[in-house]
Formats: C-alpha cells, sequence, structure tokens
C-alpha cells in the first residue's frame, strides 16, 4: 500500500483547536484527521476511455471487484484500494492515470479550462493540477505552468512526457512579478504556497510547523501573487484562488484584503459556483475580529470529514468586461517543423499516416531531444520558455526515432509493428526482462511498439535468439525497470520525494 499506511503516522489535536469554532462537526473532523488519506487517481481521458479502464483492471482481476471506483463529485476521478498492483504500476507507467488527492481537483473544477482558452497556471509544480488542466482541455489550447523552483520544474516535466500533455509549456519565474509580456490568460490557477495544514493525513507534521512568523511571510507572499494574477486577467476572464490550508489568513484574509485594497482588486468579484455532491462549508465571514465581505460565503472551504479527503480553500474571482488587454509579444518566428520531416522512417517502420500528426509541431529542446506541440499552443516568448510540449523525438542515434513518451503518445496511431503482451509478459517486459516471442506473428524481427490492452506501453526489439527461439527484448526505460517500479510509484505519491527522469 502506499505512504497512507505509515507506521509514524500520528496527528496532533492541539493544532486542530485553532479551529474548533469554525468547523460543523469537531469531533468528526478530529477523528478523520486521525486517519491516513485515501489513494485517489484519475483517468487520462486523452488515453483511455471510462469502459477500456475498467476493462484494464477487470482483465487482471476479474472476480474481485477492487479495481478503481469513480467519485461522485469530481468527472475522471477515482479511489483506488491499492497502488501496488501490477495492473497499476503498468497503468501509471504508461500514462493512463495520474496520481492526486481527490480534493485537489476543487480548483481545477471551478476554473473550468475550455479547450481554446489561455490558462496560466503560475505556482504549478509538482504539476498535478497542471496535468488535470491540460487533459480537461483535451491537449488544446495553451496551459502556462509556471513555478519558481526549476527543479520542481523537472518534476512537471516528467509528468508532461509520461501524459502526453502536448498543450503545456513550462516558465520559470516569481509569480509576483510574472512578465506581462507573455500576455494575457482567460483563465489563471493560483495554487499558492501556504501552510499546507489540509494535507496533515498525508504529512502529519505539517500542523506543528507552521510559526506566526512563517505565516505572517507566506500572506504576504500570497498576496503579492494574487494581486499579479489578476493584472495578467483577461477582460472577462477568471482566477481560482487555491490553498490546501484551513487558517483563514492565508485563505478569505488574502482575497478580502486584495479584492479592497488594491485597485485591480475592484474590477473582480466573487463567483457563485456550485460543484454538484461535493460537501463543503461556505467561506467565512469573520475570523480573529476581522470581518470579510458578505460575498466570501461563496467561497468554498472543504473539511477532511466532509468526503474523506484533506482540507481544502477554494474560490473563483470574475474580472468584469471593462480594460483592455495587453497583447502579446510577438512569439517565436522561427519557421514551423513538421514531425513527419524529422521521423520518416518510423512513420514509414510502424505505419503512422503522416497526416494524423498536422495538430503537431516540433520544437527543438536539447542535443538530445526534439519535443512535440500542439499547434494550438500561443507560448510566451521563446526566451520566457524552460521547456515545450512532450520530449517525444530522440536524437541520439541515427535515424532519430520516437522515444518512449513518444511512443505512448503516438502509439496509437501505428498500423504496423505492434506487439501485443499478455498480462504476466507486461511484468517481465516493464522489468527489462526478455520474453519468448510468439513464432509466426511477426513477419520479421525487427523494432516494435509494447502494447496491452490495446494500449502502447514502450519500445522493444524482436530478435532470434540462438538461430531459432523469438525473443522480445524490452527497451523500457532502466530508470523505471525491475524493482525500482514499485517504489517509484510510491514515492510519487509522496511528491517531495520524486526525482525526474527523462524518458
Ligand atoms: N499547483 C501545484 C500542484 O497542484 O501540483 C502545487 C503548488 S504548491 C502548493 C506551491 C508551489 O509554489 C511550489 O511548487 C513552490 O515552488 C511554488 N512557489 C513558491 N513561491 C513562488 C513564487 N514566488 N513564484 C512562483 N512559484 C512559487
Amino acid at each position: 500500500m502506499l505512504t497512507s499506511n505509515r507506521r509514524d503516522f500520528k496527528i496532533s489535536m492541539k493544532e486542530l483547536e485553532r479551529y474548533r469554532s469554525i468547523v460543523d462537526d469537531f469531533s468528526a473532523f478530529c477523528e478523520v484527521s486521525k486517519r491516513p488519506l485515501p489513494l485517489a487517481i484519475w483517468r487520462n481521458s486523452l488515453r483511455v476511455s471510462a469502459g477500456e479502464f475498467a476493462a484494464w483492471f477487470g482483465e487482471w482481476n476479474p472476480q474481485r471487484m477492487d479495481g478503481p471506483r469513480a467519485v461522485s463529485w469530481a468527472d475522471l476521478v477515482y479511489t483506488s484500494p491499492s497502488a501496488d498492483s501490477i495492473p497499476f504500476v503498468a497503468a501509471y507507467l504508461s500514462g493512463l492515470l495520474h496520481i492526486q488527492e481527490a480534493i485537489s481537483m476543487l480548483p481545477v473544477i471551478l476554473l473550468d479550462p475550455q479547450p481554446s482558452d489561455r490558462v496560466l497556471d503560475l505556482c504549478a509544480a509538482p504539476g498535478n493540477k497542471t496535468a488535470s488542466i491540460a487533459v480537461r482541455m483535451n491537449a488544446g489550447g495553451t496551459v502556462v505552468a509556471n513555478d519558481l523552483s526549476r527543479n520542481r520544474l523537472g518534476v512537471v516535466r516528467t509528468t508532461i512526457d509520461r501524459l502526453g500533455l502536448t498543450n503545456v509549456v513550462l516558465t520559470s519565474h516569481d509569480a509576483s512579478s510574472y512578465p506581462k509580456a507573455a500576455g494575457m490568460y482567460d483563465r489563471i490557477l493560483v495554487d499558492v504556497p501556504c501552510s499546507c495544514e489540509g494535507t496533515s493525513r498525508k504529512h502529519w507534521d505539517v500542523l506543528s510547523r507552521t510559526t506566526d512568523s512563517f505565516r505572517e511571510r507566506l500572506i504576504n507572499r500570497q498576496k503579492l501573487i494574487l494581486e499579479r494574477a489578476l493584472k495578467l486577467c483577461k477582460p472577462g476572464g477568471r482566477v481560482v484562488y487555491s490553498t490546501c490550508t484551513y487558517a483563514p489568513e492565508e485563505c478569505e484574509g488574502v482575497v478580502a484584503s486584495v479584492l479592497e485594497s488594491t485597485i485591480i482588486g475592484r474590477s473582480f468579484s466573487i463567483l457563485r459556483l456550485e460543484v454538484p455532491e461535493l460537501m463543503s462549508a461556505r467561506g467565512l465571514a469573520r475570523w480573529n475580529g476581522v470581518q470579510y465581505p458578505s460575498e466570501m460565503s461563496r467561497a468554498f472551504r472543504v473539511w477532511p470529514h466532509q468526503n474523506d479527503t484533506g482540507g481544502f480553500f477554494a474560490v473563483a474571482l470574475h474580472r468584469d468586461e471593462k480594460g483592455s488587454e495587453l497583447p502579446v509579444e510577438p512569439l517565436d518566428t522561427a519557421p514551423e517543423i513538421r514531425v513527419a520531416s524529422l521521423i520518416p522512417e518510423e512513420l514509414e517502420h510502424f505505419r503512422i499516416p503522416p497526416d494524423s500528426l498536422n495538430g503537431y509541431r516540433v520544437h527543438r529542446v536539447s542535443s538530445k531531444y526534439d519535443s512535440i506541440e500542439a499547434t494550438s499552443v500561443v507560448a510566451p516568448p521563446q526566451k520566457m520558455c524552460f521547456s515545450r510540449g512532450v520530449r517525444a523525438i530522440n536524437r541520439k542515434g541515427k535515424p532519430n526515432r520516437l522515444s518512449t513518451a513518444g511512443a505512448l503518445l503516438l502509439g496509437h496511431l501505428a498500423h504496423a509493428n505492434r506487439y501485443s503482451v499478455s498480462c504476466p509478459e507486461l511484468n517481465a517486459y516493464l522489468s527489462r526482462r526478455r520474453i519468448e516471442a510468439r513464432a509466426g506473428e511477426m513477419d520479421h524481427a525487427g523494432v516494435v511498439l509494447v502494447s496491452h490492452c490495446g494500449k502502447t506501453m514502450g519500445r522493444g526489439v524482436i530478435r532470434r535468439f540462438d538461430h531459432s527461439n523469438l525473443v522480445l527484448e524490452s527497451h523500457f526505460p532502466r530508470v523505471w525497470a525491475g524493482t525500482q517500479v514499485a517504489s517509484r510509484i510510491e514515492n510519487i505519491h509522496d511528491i517531495r520525494a520524486v526525482s525526474t527522469p527523462s524518458f
């Protein structure tokens, strides 16, 4: 099982006392806070339909009903009894699912990004909400994901590669002074750094870490970041401010202060939105003698006992139609490189129709990789970009070939040289073990795209071994292989421990 079952799990009820007066059922709140968090995931609808997802888990375990169970209030979200099974690990590694606390979906639901929008996620790492926004936009439009920490952006990039999010561009700036040269946005997510009290079911020590001076510093930063977000929002656009903490000073207090005491704040009002079937409390009217505007009751406060999740605060702000838009600086004027022109041998070998790649273009990101980006993307000026799209083309050898991320992204378009593996063979493939290949299925030995249940898992090579038997050699990336697979998944749940492997 995942981190939820830590042996050292404990929680100090003393810190929760601070919130006794604002929680509807304090004993239920304390009781649930002592329990570890259920594991939640979401389905990557770019890769797998609901029916295929159920079939994937059913294939492995048709008798026992311990596959993912849909969460009623959030589309694509499921709770999962465990993450240590081969189908779960395989689905994770092939980008069919992503692990994310269910309640973290709330700000994304309130943001409601549309497929042609230009969206900014100002504090994006480790990228869970970025990924879910990009999927909800059906990989269309533009998602600019920003974080101050370039190290943490490395984790976001790995997620983008694995899930195939060609509409995401990464930048690294202080959000409180995010460059206006990058243009304006239809939707902006402001998921600020906070005291994280609502994550105590996962990280039990957060409640005792927050001092008054630490909170003061956070609040100042939160206000500056929110104010900047408001300035970058198009007239008629939407900003969602969220925290994973209970402290009203970091939630209602920050929003009220920015709306009331800045010029830009006066162009915004709090939206009245509903999330059917989600249990939540209203934003507060006052805290510690400070009065908040009455509109603040439209904000969402979610306590752990209401939906068996972590704690969260989120509020959606609407910019009125007045005001002008800043123009986006002229974008990258380099001639567009077409994907088909870089990998003609691969397209022929796998019989991928060149026309099926018309919605993509190529960016040269390093000496090793070219990335594939959706043509819908309106990126910030190139000098601001840390990374664009999916590192899909490996240029290390001759000719260029699809990387594992590229195979996951484009494998479904292949009409030749796909090789399907059974459940036990898939385990061997992920562990980089050789598999005896079925004679007669392949016309000839050579490079294949390995698949399971119709979903591409990565690359392999079929060779003749000892002049007789055919074997499938796994080219699944070494860094993910063998016993590391399960432990890496465990680390991914505890995102702070994640390293940033490349595909
Ligand atoms: N939205 C993320 C997700 O769902 O995966 C979680 C964001 S986390 C709550 C806050 C992030 O803000 C951290 O990754 C941190 O590095 C970043 N951060 C802190 N100060 C920042 C600043 N001044 N500008 C931009 N990012 C900042």
